[in-house]
C-alpha cells in the first residue's frame, strides 16, 4: 500500500518514506492509499492476541514495508518499557462507562502508545530506504508529545532530536520532566510564547529549503515525531481496535455491536486514529470529540467553519491548548471525497486569512459520526472531584474534560451505547490542578502537590513521575521564536 499526500495525490511514497519524511514535500500529510478492512475472522484471531500482537497484526496491514515479524519485534519492544500488565487497560467504572487508561508508558501520557513505537519505525524506515544522512527529529510540544519523544529517541542510532515547548504554556511536571532528560542526542528549548508559536516555527522549518540545504550540510535530514507522521498515527489506530477486542473478549458486546469513544482532543491525532479504526470495522456509533475553552473544534463541528481569529487560553489541560488542529487537515481529505485540490486551497486559506470552511453536505456527514462539546475550567475541576466522590477514579484534568463533555452529551442524547472515555494522562502529571479540583487548595510546588494528593487519594504515584526532583536539570535556555532556526543550526555544529 502506497501513500499519498492530501494535497497533492500524484505524490505518492511507500510507508518507509512516508515515516522517514514525516511530512510531504508539498506540505500535506500523508494518508494510504486506501484503507485495509478486517473481517470477524481478523477480530476473533486479534482477540486471542497479546497487545504487542495486536499493534504488530494492525500495523502490518498499513506498513508493507516491514514483515509482521519485524512490527512484533519493535512493538514487544516498546510495549516492555510499559509499567503493570496491560499497557492499555479498559476500565470498567459505571454501567456501560469504560476508561480506556492509555498513559502507563514511560512518561505517563498517550503519547507513549505511538511515541514507544516510532522511533524502531523510524531507525527501520532509514535502512530500508538506504537513507545516509542523520534523521533531525524536530518537535513542537504542548507538554506531552515531547517528553515522550524524547524518551523514545534518546540515544537512537542515526537520529537527533530537538524540542521546542512553549515557555509558558507547559505544566512545571512537564517542564521538569523535560529539563532533566537524559541522553547524548537530545536537545531541549524553551520558545517565548503559546503552543501554536512553537508549532508554528517548527512548521516554517519543516517549509524552508535554505534551512533544509544548510542542515543537510551538517548532515542531517528532517523528520516529525508530531502526529503529522503517519508512523506516529498508525500504532494509535491499535488501541482501539484492541479496546474493541477486550470488550468482545469479556462479553460486555457482541462483534458488531457498536461503540461510542469520547476523545479529549487537541491536535485531533487521537480521535482521527478512533475514526480510521472505524473505517476498519471497529463498530462506533459516535466520535465525541471533547474541548477544553480554546473550542475552535467544536465551533467547526457546530458551523462548518475553522476560524483561528479567536483568544488563546491557557487552561489546567494544556495538551489541548491548541487552535490549529493539524490532523483535521486528514479528516477533511475523506469527507470531500479525496479531493486534494480542494483540501491544498482550504490550507492555503488556513495560512492566509486563518480560517476555511466546508460545504452544508459535508458537514451534515461529519455530523452522522462527530459529537462535540467542551468543558470550561470549572466544569473540569468539579469532575474531577465528583468522579473521584462516586466512582473512587481519579481523573486527570485532559480526561476530566471528556468526562465532563460524555455527561453532556449522555444527558442531552438519552444514547445508551457503551462508550469509552478515552484517558490520556494519569492525575499526577497535572497534581497542582488535580488537587485543587479535590480540596480547593492550590499548591504552587508540583513535588509538594503530588504528596499532598497521593496522601489524600491513597492512588500510588507512577515510578517515573515519583523522583523527578531529585534528577538533574540538563536544559533550561529559552529564547525568542525567531532564533530557532540559529538555535537548531548550532545544535548541529556540535
Ligand atoms: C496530546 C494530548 C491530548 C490531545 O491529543 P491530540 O491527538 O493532539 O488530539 C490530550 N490529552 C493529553 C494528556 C495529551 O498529551
Amino acid at each position: 500500500m502506497k501513500y499519498i499526500s492530501t494535497r497533492n495525490k500524484s505524490i505518492k511514497v511507500s510507508s518507509a518514506e512516508a515515516i522517514v519524511n514525516g511530512l510531504s514535500k508539498d506540505g500535506g500529510l500523508f494518508v494510504p492509499e486506501e484503507f485495509p478492512k478486517l473481517t470477524k475472522e481478523n477480530f476473533d484471531e486479534l482477540i486471542a492476541m497479546s497487545y504487542p500482537e495486536r499493534v504488530a497484526k494492525v500495523l502490518s496491514l498499513y506498513l508493507e514495508d516491514y514483515t509482521y515479524e519485524e512490527l512484533l519485534d519493535y512493538s514487544t519492544k516498546a510495549y516492555s518499557r510499559f509499567y503493570g500488565d496491560d499497557p492499555c487497560p479498559l476500565v470498567n467504572i459505571d454501567d456501560g462507562l469504560y476508561v480506556l487508561e492509555l498513559w502507563h508508558g514511560p512518561t505517563c501520557a498517550f503519547k507513549d502508545m505511538a511515541l514507544t513505537m516510532l522511533p524502531h519505525l523510524l531507525s527501520s524506515a532509514r535502512k530500508k530506504t538506504g537513507e545516509t544522512a542523520k534523521t533531525l527529529i524536530l518537535v513542537a510540544t504542548s507538554g506531552d508529545t515531547g517528553k515522550a519523544a524524547l524518551e523514545g529517541f534518546r540515544d537512537v542510532e542515526g537520529t537527533d532530536i530537538i524540542v521546542f515547548y512553549p515557555s509558558d504554556g507547559v505544566s512545571d511536571m512537564q517542564k521538569l520532566q523535560m529539563m532533566t532528560q537524559l541522553g547524548d542526542n537530545v536537545f531541549v528549548c524553551a520558545i517565548e510564547g503559546n503552543f501554536d508559536d512553537a508549532q508554528t516555527a517548527v512548521k516554517r522549518i519543516f517549509n524552508d529549503e535554505q534551512m533544509q540545504k544548510q542542515l543537510l550540510d551538517g548532515g542531517y535530514k528532517l523528520s516529525s515525531a508530531n502526529s503529522i507522521n503517519w508512523g506516529r498515527l498508525a500504532p494509535q489506530i491499535a488501541y482501539y481496535v484492541s479496546s474493541y477486542c477486550d470488550l468482545i473478549s469479556s462479553g460486555q458486546i457482541k462483534y458488531g455491536d457498536k461503540v461510542n469513544f469520547c476523545v479529549p482532543s487537541g491536535n485531533f491525532g487521537n480521535i482521527l486514529a478512533g475514526y480510521y479504526a472505524s473505517l476498519m470495522g471497529v463498530g462506533v456509533n459516535k466520535l465525541i470529540c471533547a474541548s477544553n475553552v480554546n473550542n475552535v473544534l467544536t465551533d467547526f463541528f457546530t458551523t462548518g467553519e475553522y476560524d483561528t481569529h479567536r483568544q488563546f487560553h491557557k487552561t489546567m489541560s494544556p495538551s489541548m491548548d491548541i487552535l490549529i488542529s493539524s490532523n483535521l487537515e486528514r479528516l477533511l481529505f475523506e469527507f470531500c471525497s479525496r479531493d486534494d485540490k480542494l483540501i491544498a486551497q482550504r490550507m492555503d486559506s488556513l495560512k492566509k486569512d486563518g480560517k476555511y470552511s466546508v460545504s452544508k453536505q459535508e458537514l451534515e456527514n461529519l455530523k452522522k459520526i462527530f459529537e462535540v462539546g467542551y468543558a470550561t475550567e470549572d466544569d473540569t475541576a468539579e469532575v474531577i472531584a465528583n468522579c473521584f466522590e462516586v466512582y473512587d477514579y481519579l481523573l486527570d484534568t485532559h480526561t476530566a474534560v471528556a468526562m465532563s463533555v460524555y455527561d453532556d452529551y449522555f444527558e442531552n442524547s438519552g444514547d445508551e451505547t457503551p462508550s469509552v472515555i478515552v484517558s490520556t494522562a494519569n492525575a499526577y502529571k497535572f497534581p497542582c490542578d488535580v488537587y485543587d479540583a479535590l480540596v480547593q487548595d492550590y499548591i504552587e510546588d508540583a513535588q509538594k502537590a503530588t504528596k499532598k494528593l497521593n496522601a489524600y487519594t491513597g492512588e500510588e504515584v507512577p515510578a517515573p513521575l515519583a523522583d523527578l526532583d531529585k534528577k538533574p536539570v540538563r536544559f533550561t535556555k529559552v529564547i525568542a521564536k525567531q532564533d530557532i532556526e540559529k538555535e537548531i543550526l548550532n545544535y548541529i555544529k556540535k
